[in-house]
């Protein structure tokens, strides 16, 4: 269905990335798949196309356009070429506006031009081995002592850990006995400060290319200019950037299940058996028809929800409603297609099967389907 949402600009970005992933990224990435990894001559690559730098402003080495499309294209993209780009949609969707919206003049200067250069990796520590949906209940303290807050704690699951210069870590500063989120802050940890240490590479069932890892905090001493933004804020910084973070998740979601529908046309018009090809099949041609409708829908949602978001507009119960959508939209749709490869489809070297595995995060992650139901539950009264 024709889309509205991006001019002449984004369609000129858009056939750069898509020039440069079909050059540098397409090649190499079985080569990435079998490291697990992503390079990091990766990042600053692309970022000479002024991916990371988009947003941040021209004196700190940036494009200075804040527009949420140039992030939804580089999924796209992405999913289109059949890659995942490592902890690059995490760092962009998630990371950078917490570094855009609340860091200060002497933090911009130290920290933005890296970032927009592709020096400067990036993750963000949220999630703890008790905590994940209830982050109230976030355990790591950091306790002021003169100039520095000492932090003591651990976190899990987090993506980029193992690559990142900056950590953006959640912890409590003080306590509130009737207020549970009140008390808490975001502090940046840089990587190589004594007694931050990053653990065990989790083996996921999918996302092989970008490192998710536990991290440890152990009297770690970080200067107090290193808050981002008010002390005792962070719960609120979050509440206003997880709307982002939900509607990425679902930009991606619907992208890979385009690229999904794609991937099984292909493959169905090659397909023979019983002597006729597997798209001639009227269960093939129904499968895929009623795919492509659940696509197209949750495309059409999607783009409305990206026009909300740069508007300024997006709410958190519309983020969640279209994450829940989307990411349950992403799991049917690619498992309806896989079905179509037959035993081929259960084999990772097809991309058809490592879109499957991939996809089963997105309901969980950035706020599993359930906390997006009791979101949207909330938002209507109940
Ligand atoms: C690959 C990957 C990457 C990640 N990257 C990051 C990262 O970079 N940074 C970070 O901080 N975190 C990250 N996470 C963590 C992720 O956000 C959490 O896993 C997620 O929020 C769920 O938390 P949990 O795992 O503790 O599950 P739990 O909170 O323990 O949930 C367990 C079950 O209980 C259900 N549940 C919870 N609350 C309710 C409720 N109120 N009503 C009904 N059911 C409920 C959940 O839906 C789920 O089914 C990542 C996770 C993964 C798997």
């Amino acid at each position: 269905m024709r889309r509205t949402l991006f001019d002449e600009t984004h369609e000129e970005f858009r056939a750069n990335l898509r020039r440069f992933l079909e050059r540098k990224v397409v090649p190499e990435y079985l080569g990435w798949l079998a490291a697990g990894a992503v390079p990091r001559s990766f990042f600053t690559e692309i970022a000479a196309l002024g991916v990371q730098g988009m947003a941040i402003e021209p004196e700190y080495g940036g494009v200075g356009i804040r527009d949420y499309r140039y992030n939804q294209i580089v999924q796209e993209e992405a999913a289109r070429a059949g890659v995942t780009l490592g902890t690059l949609r995490t760092q962009l969707d998630v990371i950078a506006p917490y570094f855009l919206e609340y860091s200060n003049p002497e933090q911009r200067a130290r920290w933005l031009p890296g970032i927009a250069s592709g020096e400067l990796l990036t993750a963000i520590a949220m999630t703890e081995p008790g905590t994940g949906s209830d982050l109230a209940g976030v355990r790591t303290t950091a306790v002021r002592e003169g100039d520095h807050y000492v932090i003591n704690g651990a976190k899990t699951f987090i993506t980029g850990g193992g690559l990142a210069d900056l950590v953006i870590v959640l912890a409590r500063t003080s306590t509130d006995p009737v207020n549970r989120r009140a008390g808490l802050s975001l502090i940046v940890v840089e990587a190589g400060t004594p007694g931050f240490d990053k653990g065990r590479r989790l083996d996921k069932l999918g996302l092989h290319v970008q490192d998710t890892v536990e991290l440890t905090f152990t009297d770690v001493r970080v200067p107090v200019a290193n808050l981002l933004g008010e002390r005792d804020a962070g719960f609120s910084y979050l509440g206003h950037n997880l709307a982002q973070e939900r509607l990425a998740i679902a930009v991606g979601a619907v992208a890979q299940a385009r690229a999904a529908v794609d991937l099984t046309i292909d493959y169905v018009r090659e397909r023979t058996v019983f002597g006729t090809r597997v798209a001639e099949f009227q269960n093939t041609k129904f499968e895929l028809a009623a795919v492509s409708a659940e696509v197209e829908a949750a495309q059409a949602m999607i783009d409305h929800a990206v026009i909300e978001l740069v508007a300024g507009e997006l709410d958190s119960a519309d983020a969640a409603r279209t994450k829940l959508f989307c990411t349950e939209m992403q799991g049917r749709a690619i498992d309806r297609c896989l079905q179509l490869f037959g035993g081929y489809g259960y084999i990772t070297e097809l991309p058809i099967a490592r879109l499957y595995a991939d996809a089963r995060v997105s309901r969980i992650y950035g706020g599993t389907s359930e906390v997006m139901k009791s979101i949207i539950a909330k938002s209507l009264g109940l």
